[in-house]
C-alpha cells in the first residue's frame, strides 16, 4: 500500500463510525472498524464482512474495542466510564478486549485500538500498578494473534502516555494519534504531543476540534467540527506526521451519527482535502 491511503472510521452495528457503503460510494480503500457487539462477533459475521470489504477493494487497518456503560456525555463522566481505567469493570472489560482481539484475528487484521480510560496519575498508585498488569495481560493475549494495541490520545497529555507505555514494557504497545482529541480534552497542543510521541504512532485519527475557553479547559469539552474548521491545522498536522516518518493511513473521523447525511457529507469533504494536501505535502 502507498503511503497515506486515505481511510475513515467505520462500523458494523455499534459505535459512532459510518455504514461501509459510505466509504465504498467515496472509494475510500481503507477502514478502521468499531468492534461490532457480542452477538455478532461470530465467525459467520466475520467472513461476511470480510467479503464485503474484499469485494469493495477496502482494507481493514485496526478494530477499535468498546464497552458497554460508557459515557462521552461530558469529561467527569468519561472519567468514570470509559476503558480499563474504571476497577468495577476491570476484569470484565479486558475479557472482552481478548474476545475483540480474537475477532479481529478472524478479519485478518493486526492491530486492536481502544481508549484506555483516564490513566491515574499517581504511578504509584494501586490503581495505577493493578491498571498496569491488567494491561500487560491483554497484551500478552493480543501478541498471540500477532497484533498491536493502539492506544486512543485525548486522556492524557503526552508525557503521561509515555510514561505509562514505558512502564508497561510491553513490546506490542503503540498508539493511535488523535489530534482533535488533545483539543476536545484540553490535555495540550496536539502538534507538540504528536513530535513527542511520534515514534510510537502507528495509526491517526483525522478528527478536527475548536478548544473550550480556557477557562474550562480540561472540564468542559471543546466542540468538534467538521475537518479543516477547526483548531488543529490540517497542513500542519500533515506536515508534521511525514517529519515523524508516519507512512500509514489517514482515517478521517466524524464523530456525529445523530446525522447520518451530514456526515457522509463531511467525510466527503475530508477526503479531498486529504487528497489534495496529500498531494501537496508528499
Ligand atoms: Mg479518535
Amino acid at each position: 500500500m502507498s503511503s497515506w491511503p486515505i481511510g475513515v472510521f467505520a462500523s458494523v452495528d455499534a459505535g459512532l463510525g459510518v455504514h461501509l457503503d459510505v466509504a465504498k460510494e467515496l472509494g475510500i480503500p481503507t477502514v478502521q472498524v468499531h468492534s461490532p457487539h457480542a452477538a455478532t462477533r461470530t465467525k459467520e459475521a466475520a467472513t461476511q464482512f470480510l467479503g464485503q470489504c474484499q469485494a469493495a477493494g477496502i482494507t481493514i487497518t485496526c478494530v477499535f474495542g468498546g464497552f458497554e456503560g460508557e459515557s462521552y456525555a461530558d469529561i467527569p463522566t468519561t472519567v468514570r466510564t470509559v476503558g480499563l481505567v474504571p476497577a468495577s469493570t476491570r476484569a470484565a472489560r479486558a475479557q472482552e478486549m481478548k474476545e475483540i482481539s480474537d475477532f479481529t484475528k478472524l478479519l485478518g487484521c493486526g492491530a486492536v485500538g481502544m481508549h484506555i480510560g483516564f490513566v491515574p496519575s499517581d504511578r504509584k498508585s494501586e490503581d495505577y500498578l493493578a491498571l498496569l498488569h491488567t494491561t500487560r495481560d491483554l497484551l500478552d493475549h493480543v501478541a498471540k494473534n500477532g497484533q498491536n494495541l493502539h492506544l486512543e490520545t485525548g486522556q492524557e497529555t503526552a508525557e503521561h502516555l509515555l510514561e505509562f507505555i514505558h512502564d508497561v514494557d510491553r513490546a506490542n504497545l503503540f498508539i493511535n494519534f488523535d489530534p482533535a482529541n488533545m483539543i476536545l480534552y484540553g490535555t495540550g497542543n496536539p502538534i507538540e504531543a504528536l513530535k513527542k510521541i511520534g515514534h510510537l504512532v502507528r495509526s491517526v485519527h483525522c478528527k478536527d476540534a475548536k478548544w473550550a475557553a480556557e477557562s474550562i479547559r480540561g472540564q468542559e469539552w471543546g466542540s468538534e467540527v467538521a475537518l479543516g474548521e477547526g483548531d488543529v491545522g490540517m497542513e500542519t498536522y500533515l506536515q508534521t506526521l511525514k517529519a515523524i516518518g508516519y507512512q500509514g493511513p489517514l482515517t478521517i473521523e466524524r464523530e456525529i451519527a445523530h446525522d447520518r447525511e451530514r456526515q457522509r457529507k463531511d467525510i466527503g469533504t475530508a477526503a479531498a482535502l486529504l487528497q489534495k494536501l496529500r498531494a501537496q505535502i508528499l
